[in-house]
C-alpha cells in the first residue's frame, strides 16, 4: 500500500511539475518601467559598410533593451522630427547619418543647445567644405574631416583618461577592430572645452595600404564638454561588435551620455 502511494505521488508531481511557470525568452528581470526612451538614427541607403555597421547597431542597442530597461526607437529619418519630439527622447544613437536640410538641423541644434544627448558613431560626424553648417563643428568641438586610413584595419588604442566613467575597467591600450578611421583638422585636442577618451597610438604609424597615414595626432574618442555628447570614430564594416573591449567602451559611452540627463539620472530612478 505505502509502495502505491509513494507511485501514485511520484505520477501526480509528474503531472504538476509541468504546470509550474517555463521560463520564456531572454533571462532577465524585468523593470517595472523603461527609464528612458532612445532614438537609432541611421540611414540604410549609405555607403554598403556604414550600412552593415547600421544593422549591426541596430542589433547591439536593441540587445540592450532586454529587461524593459529603456525604449528604443528607429528610423532612417529625422524628417518631422521637430523639437519638441526630440526633446521625448533621452539620446539620439547617430549611427551613420546627420540631420539633412535648415529643418531638421534646426531642430537638432535646439534639442543639443537645450540638454539632450547624443552619442554619435563614424560618418555621424563626418563634415568637409560643401557640408555647410558650422554649428556642426562648435557642436563636435573640431574641425573638418581631414583623411584616412584605407583599407579598414584594426589599431592599436591608446585612452587618453581611465578614470572616466566612459573608459573604466579598459585597459590602457587595446587593439580595436578593423575600421576606416578619421582624421580631423583641426584636431579635437586642440579645443579645451574637448575630453579626449581614446587615440590611435603613434606606434601603428604608417597607417593604411592604400591611403597611408604616417604621422600626426589622431584622436578617435571624446566628449565635448559644452554638451551631453560622446563621439566614437569607429562604424565602418561589420567587425565593429566583434571585441569586448570595444564594446564595453560604446555601452559605457551610452550609458555616460544617458545618465548626465538634466531630468535627473534615469539609472538612479
Ligand atoms: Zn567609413
Amino acid at each position: 500500500m505505502n509502495r502505491l502511494k509513494s507511485i501514485l505521488l511520484l505520477l501526480s508531481l509528474l503531472f504538476v511539475l509541468p504546470a509550474f511557470p517555463q521560463q520564456s525568452g531572454y533571462p532577465a528581470n524585468y523593470a517595472r518601467a523603461p527609464r528612458f526612451k532612445a532614438l537609432l538614427f541611421y540611414s540604410d541607403t549609405a555607403e554598403e559598410a556604414h550600412v552593415q555597421f547600421a544593422e549591426q547597431a541596430k542589433e547591439f542597442f536593441h540587445r540592450l533593451t532586454y529587461g524593459d530597461g529603456y525604449i528604443l526607437d528607429t528610423t532612417t529619418s529625422l524628417a518631422g522630427y521637430s523639437y519638441e519630439k526630440l526633446a521625448g527622447y533621452n539620446i539620439i544613437i547617430a549611427i551613420n547619418a546627420a540631420p539633412e536640410g535648415n529643418e531638421q538641423r534646426a531642430a537638432f541644434e535646439q534639442y543639443m543647445e537645450n540638454g539632450g544627448g547624443w552619442l554619435g558613431f563614424h560618418a555621424a560626424a563626418y563634415n568637409d567644405a560643401g557640408t555647410d553648417w558650422p554649428w556642426l563643428n562648435k557642436f563636435l568641438g573640431c574641425g573638418r574631416f581631414y583623411c584616412n586610413n584605407w583599407p579598414p584595419q584594426c589599431v592599436l588604442l591608446d585612452l587618453d583618461v581611465t578614470d572616466s566613467p566612459i573608459t573604466r575597467n579598459i585597459p590602457a591600450t587595446f587593439v580595436a577592430p578593423e575600421s576606416e578611421w578619421y582624421m580631423w583638422n583641426p584636431s579635437p585636442r586642440q579645443n579645451p572645452d574637448v575630453e579626449i577618451l581614446a587615440s590611435i597610438s603613434p606606434r601603428n604609424y604608417p597607417l593604411g595600404i592604400k591611403d597611408v597615414i604616417s604621422y600626426g595626432d589622431f584622436p578617435v574618442a571624446w566628449r565635448n564638454k559644452n554638451y551631453r555628447m560622446v563621439y566614437l570614430n569607429y562604424g565602418h564594416g561589420d567587425r565593429e561588435f566583434t571585441d569586448a573591449t570595444q564594446n564595453l567602451l560604446t555601452l559605457q559611452a551610452f550609458r555616460y551620455v544617458v545618465s548626465l540627463d538634466p531630468k535627473g539620472n534615469p539609472f538612479e530612478k
